[in-house]
């Protein structure tokens, strides 16, 4: 049994239009966007968008919030900062972790987020236990958003270096202890809402050949693979001294990749090294947000050269807002060029773009496929409030642009997933 619903503007994929009723299905799927039936619910003052999708998260450092921003000793750094994020990590228990990351799927369910690419790897309360990854499942079936949890692969503390101290909580000893913790932990799977993905943490985190086989075991068995990739400079000169070459020139050369790839951040990967990853079809997850909270850095240019497949994460969740993400891809691009509009369509247009980027980007990165309000798809949708303050009664040519370069979370009103309402206006 379906339910058809029209709202004053719905997102289509290249735009806000008038006049598209909205079919959702008894499973939870989109049946049709545009129908002849007359809609069953009529949303006055309302748009509807697919939901974003966070394609890079670390629930359990929402667990820092507040934390870490007085620097009694002068500035610090992304690896001063990672000491007190391990300090988080030593003093974690299971329930901590689900209380952590049930707050943080809750407020990205408030900020629209509809789908998490979580991104794992705290998996021990004691060593060799794999007791914390079942915990990230149950906390977002809780919340009800959907899920991808990508099971990180961490051998190593440095290049060459043993795992210590609160290191030792995110310990895989062998691929083959790996693939047994993936096949354990699938047996946990809501498959409504929740599937797993692949991760080798950094160029950090395992040795080539390790890191190498782990990969190929992803592609052979038709699962996303994500990794972090030269966010930190120092990453870079350990990478050049140890292998006499940058992470991302590694990956290229020994690994077979392909769109099922994202690599995160590339905040100083090289123009022609970014050129060779696009020029696969993998992605690449910058997360603005974050980026700017642990002074990384400013990704570059050549990103946004092309219709590149771009997705974006809330990575720290020092701060949960997507459209706050969006908007601040756009404006790291104008303080550091001094211009405006880098993130572009093929029609020049910016807050398009972005969306397309928070929405259709994310989805192909979590699960190689486009994710908006096409037939067959998931009713994962977010309900727009034109008359919120932020807005002020738009009324639909400008609304992409209102949204994402004036509007907040307050603007959001109801967020779905499969058509279940999970947060906001009854319906
Ligand atoms: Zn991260």
């Amino acid at each position: 049994m379906s339910r058809v619903i029209e709202a004053d503007w719905t997102w289509t994929g290249a735009g806000f239009e008038s006049g598209i009723r909205l079919a959702i299905d008894g499973d939870g799927r989109c049946a049709v966007l545009e129908s002849d039936r007359e809609p069953d619910e009529r949303w006055n003052g309302k748009a509807l968008m697919p939901g974003f999708v966070n394609a890079h998260s670390h629930a359990f450092q929402r667990g820092l919030r507040g934390q870490g921003e007085h620097f009694p000793r002068g500035s610090g750094s992304f690896w001063t900062w990672r000491e007190a994020m391990y300090g988080l990590v030593e003093s974690l228990d299971a329930d901590r972790i689900f209380e952590i990351s049930r707050l943080c799927f809750e407020e990205m369910v408030r900020a629209g987020i509809t789908e998490v690419g979580e991104f794992h790897y705290v998996h021990h309360l004691r060593e060799g236990d794999w007791k914390l990854d079942e915990v990230l499942l149950r906390a977002a079936r809780d919340v009800g958003i959907r899920i991808s949890l990508l099971l990180a692969y961490y051998r190593s503390g440095g290049i060459g270096k043993p795992l210590t101290g609160a290191q030792k909580r995110f310990d895989v000893r062998s691929p083959e202890e790996y693939w047994n913790a993936f096949q354990r932990l699938s047996e946990h799977l809501d498959p409504a809402t929740q599937s797993l993905g692949c991760v080798v943490h950094s160029i950090r985190a395992a040795p080539l050949d390790e890191l190498a086989e782990v990969h190929a075991e992803a592609r052979r068995r038709g699962v996303v693979f994500h990794m972090h990739v030269e966010e930190q400079r120092q990453e870079i000169e350990d990478s050049v001294a140890a292998f006499g070459a940058p992470p991302m020139r590694l990956l290229l050369e020994r690994l077979e990749i392909d769109s099922s790839f994202t690599a995160v951040h590339c905040t100083h990967t090289s123009p022609a090294d970014l050129r060779a990853l696009f020029d696969t079809g993998a992605n690449a997850c910058i997360c603005p947000l974050t980026e700017a909270n642990l002074g990384d850095g400013i990704p570059p240019t050549g990103l946004f050269d092309g219709k590149h497949a771009l997705a974006l994460g809330t990575d720290s969740n020092a701060r949960i807002s997507f459209l706050e993400e969006m908007r601040w891809l756009e404006y790291a691009q104008r303080l550091a060029g001094e211009r405006r509009g880098v993130v572009l369509d093929g029609a020049g247009r910016s807050a398009e773009r972005l969306i397309e980027i928070a929405t259709s980007g994310g989805a192909r990165s979590l699960r190689g496929e486009a994710r908006d309000l096409r037939p067959g798809a998931p009713a994962d949708f977010i309900c727009i409030d034109l008359g919120a303050t932020s807005l002020g009664g738009e009324d639909g040519t400008r609304l992409a642009s209102s949204l994402v370069f004036g509007a907040g979370n307050d603007a959001i009103e109801g967020v779905y997933v499969g058509g279940r309402r999970l947060h906001g206006m009854e319906g």
